[in-house]
């Protein structure tokens, strides 16, 4: 035995070899005992084995129970609709959460946001039940169930009240879907009540959007479902700096893997200027996960220390670094 926690690592399409890799110099440089074990999804294990995401990737997070992964695209003819909603389905990793905090000397109009969103990661609009009823008539179901939505909510408060958060916001569209968003409305009302230091706020998706946009340090945790979280989560990444600086993490009962918000970037892909900070985020969210505190903190502070400088801002955030020169100001910075 090595003692070194074992890994899942999946590198991913686009940009993410890039980034990850800058991820695992950044986590063993800060000192964690991860052993990584590599496996492979996307594009190219699709070109090699037909299929975009083999068992064997289930398998070994299964075995592991937590995984760093980059952004997985799914291939055309491939036969699934998405991988990451396969991934996300297959494991019951029921809850995406997405810390997004101010980095200072990241340039954006708002100083002092740190909220985090927890969205539904397995039902809603995205149960995958469309069907045509008839020519020119189709219907997209939306799912809700009083499980999954107790869940979710359950899960919130749990997370405000271990990092000491004050409030929750529902984020909801209860007055035009009464059925669906009320009984998630109901479901987080519900679990509330058991966390009486906790505030819960109620916020209708549209006017949610409003405020985040202007006053997002009025926002703590916010809970809400699978397809307004995937919005806002966007949203929130551009209120602190974009996708190359938003860590993320979709957690279960049994297994967590952690990613980036970001896609595989195909536009900018192999040409070494990705910004990898929100992988390296990603993998100090892990570390922290897996006890490794000291590690992720460090992470934190050197990637923060980075930014300070805005030589090292890559193209993204109007700079001129390379994933290259960002991840060496990370390392110097430990
Ligand atoms: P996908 O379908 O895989 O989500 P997408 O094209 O919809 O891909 P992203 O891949 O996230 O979305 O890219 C959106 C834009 O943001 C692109 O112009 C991309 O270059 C840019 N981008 C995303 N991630 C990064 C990053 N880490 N560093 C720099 N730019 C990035």
């Amino acid at each position: 035995m090595s003692g070194k926690r074992r890994v899942t690592l999946i590198p991913g399409d686009g940009i993410g070899p890039e980034v990850t890799d800058a991820a695992v110099r950044v986590v063993a440089a800060a000192g964690a005992a991860i052993e990584w074990e590599r496996l492979d999804a996307g594009q190219a294990v699709f070109e090699e084995t037909g299929t975009p995401l083999p068992d064997a990737v289930i398998d070994s997070i299964r075995a592991n129970r937590i995984a760093l992964k980059g952004p997985v695209g799914t291939p055309i003819g491939s036969g699934f609709r998405s991988v990451n909603v396969t991934l996300r389905q297959a494991l019951d990793l029921y809850a995406c959460v997405r810390p997004v905090r101010s980095s200072p000397g990241v340039p954006t109009p708002f100083e002092n946001v740190d909220l985090v969103i927890v969205r539904e990661n397995t039902e809603g609009l995205y149960s995958g039940l469309e069907h045509r009823v008839t020519e020119g008539v189709v219907e997209s179901l939306k799912v809700v169930t009083e499980k999954a939505s107790l869940r979710i909510a359950r899960y919130a408060f749990e997370l405000a009240a271990r990092e000491g958060r004050r409030t929750v916001t529902a984020v909801h569209k209860a007055n035009i879907m009464k059925l669906s968003d009320g009984l998630f409305l109901d479901c987080v009302r519900s679990v509330a009540a058991d966390y009486p230091g906790i505030e819960l706020r109620e916020a209708i998706i549209d006017a949610c959007a409003m405020q985040l946009v202007r006053r997002p340090e009025s926002f703590d945790v916010l809970v809400m479902d699978n397809l307004y979280g995937d919005i806002l989560s966007d949203l929130c990444a551009g209120l602190v700096g974009g996708l190359g600086v938003t860590p993320g993490s979709n957690v279960g009962d049994e297994c967590s893997v952690f990613e980036a918000v970001h896609g595989s970037a195909p536009d900018i892909a192999g040409k070494g200027r990705a910004n990898p900070a929100a992988v390296i985020r990603s993998a100090a969210m892990l570390c922290a996960e897996i006890g490794e505190t000291d590690a992720a903190r460090r992470i934190e502070a050197a990637v923060d220390a980075a930014f300070a400088d805005p030589a090292n801002h890559p193209g993204d955030l109007g700079g001129s670094a390379t994933t290259e020169t960002f991840t060496e100001a990370v390392l110097a910075g430990l």
